[in-house]
């Protein structure tokens, strides 16, 4: 990657609404830090637009500060600044109250919401001066994080790839939330003086909110998405097919430092390839004492995922039958923003948690912690999702040791190679065999990866 970190830094924005780990709901959260991490540690300079939930975790924010204020949209706003895993981000605080309403989503008007900061983070560029932000030259050498990030590679490529013009500022938004950026930007913000930047967009779930997607596929410069096989599963979309020549599947990555079972307060204790044995028997046992299992060594199932269509309720319910029938543990944690499915779930637990209490447990909640120690402490993580842009969870789980059973869609195809039947595809990327997957959406598919 030498060619491209030698290139003087560029200025990177972020304008988005979800950021892990002070404001997380899925992957989108995970992804802003950790790319954001990675071009930074490539030279750029990279800082991220934000809004100031009242329900944020301000005690993963470094130096928290107020900056200033700025008239906008018939409101004052103010800007704080803090750093967050090393990234320095501006956090917009409407004072019409926008961001107090105690979530991240799930206001009636959360298109508004997010309308109003898209507009207001282009009005905080232009009044700031945009590439106002101080820069860090960090070093990249021996920066694992450049070479473990394929994506972070990409990403620079395909930015200042635009012809023979040195594109020097970004402006990268993501998902509806921000999606408004992109035309904002081109029909008006462009022409008041921030002319030299140029918009990427990245599509992280074309499941929501795709009447706004299409509109900023028109206006970006270059858009992306976040796996090659997903991207072609949805080439053939009315709102992205017009813009093929300018859209990439570019597949998300991890970062090893914020995953890692080496160097992870919330597991009992630190392992690498060399111990991994010992490290995970102890996470195994850690975790079945906390929720009350028995700590038997009998194959560890963890499930850790929003519960909703996507991810195939059907198939978890399934595996998690499967799995108490064979004599395994199950551990699943998630939760729905569905009530209906909520309720399901809660039912579910009940009745196995007296049928199969010291096999099954079922946390219907979010919680980064147990989520690390899951990672941990499990052998299995199965992730039997109907469509997947890109999946982490699986990501997480290699980088636990914990082995991936995947359904083959979007970027669970592309990063799990299953034993039996991949070797070939995994070999052609020099990579190996790591996981078992499987095809269809009915159980015998799902059956056929859990038994072996
Ligand atoms: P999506 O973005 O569709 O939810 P991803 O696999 O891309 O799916 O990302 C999910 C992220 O959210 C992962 O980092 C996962 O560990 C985390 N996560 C999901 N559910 C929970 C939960 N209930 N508690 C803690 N973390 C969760």
């Amino acid at each position: 990657s030498g060619g491209v970190v030698q290139e003087s830094p560029m200025h990177i924005v972020h304008i988005a609404v979800e950021m892990a780990p002070i404001a997380k709901v899925g992957g989108l959260g995970d992804v802003v830090t950790s790319l954001s991490r990675a071009v930074q540690d490539l030279n750029h300079n990279v800082n991220i637009i934000f809004p100031k939930y009242d329900c944020m975790n301000l005690s993963n924010v470094k130096d928290f500060h107020f900056q200033k204020s700025y008239s906008w949209g018939g409101t004052e706003i103010k800007v704080w600044f803090g750093k967050v895993e090393s990234l320095s981000v501006y956090f917009l605080e409407p004072q019409n109250g926008l961001f107090w309403t105690g979530c991240i989503y799930g206001c009636k008007n959360d298109a508004e919401r997010f309308g109003f900061f898209s507009h207001s983070a282009l009005e905080f560029l232009l009044q700031s001066g945009f590439h106002p932000f101080p820069c860090y030259h960090l070093k990249s050498s021996d920066n694992p994080r450049c070479t473990r990030h394929e994506h972070v590679f990409m990403h620079i490529v395909v930015f200042i790839d635009s012809g023979s013009e040195k594109i020097r500022d970004i402006i990268h938004c993501h998902d509806w939330s921000s999606a408004p950026v992109a035309w904002l930007f081109k029909e008006h913000y462009m022409h008041y003086g921030l002319s030299k930047a140029r918009v990427v967009f990245t599509i992280h779930n074309l499941e929501f909110g795709a009447q706004f997607i299409g509109k900023a596929m028109t206006y970006a410069d270059k858009a992306t998405t976040v796996s090659h096989t997903y991207s072609k599963e949805v080439s053939g979309n009315p709102v992205i097919a017009p813009h093929l020549y300018k859209f990439h599947g570019i597949l998300n990555g991890i970062d090893p430092d914020i995953w890692d079972p080496y160097n992870d307060r919330y597991i009992p204790v630190s392992y690498a390839a060399d111990n991994v044995v010992e490290g995970k028997r102890a996470s195994k046992q850690a975790l079945q004492q906390r929720l009350g299992l028995k700590t038997a060594d009998l194959p560890l199932v963890g499930i850790i995922t929003r519960l909703t269509h996507q991810k195939g309720i059907h198939l978890i319910k399934h595996a998690i039958r499967k799995t108490l029938d064979r004599n395994g543990q199950v551990v699943l944690l998630g939760s729905s923003p569905d009530p209906r499915i909520q309720n399901d779930f809660v039912n579910l637990a009940n009745q196995l948690h007296s049928s199969h209490g010291d096999r099954a447990r079922l946390c219907l909640t979010y919680d980064e912690p147990l989520s690390h120690l899951i990672y941990a402490g499990a052998d299995f993580i199965i992730v039997p999702s109907i469509f997947e842009p890109c999946g982490l969870t699986q990501l997480t789980a290699m980088r636990y040791g914990s082995i991936p059973v995947v359904r083959k869609t979007g970027g669970l195809y592309d990063t799990v190679f299953d034993v039996d039947h991949d070797k070939e595809r995994a070999e052609a990327q020099g990579l190996e065999t790591n996981g078992f997957s499987f095809d269809g959406v009915d159980a015998a598919g799902i059956d056929y990866a859990l038994n072996r």
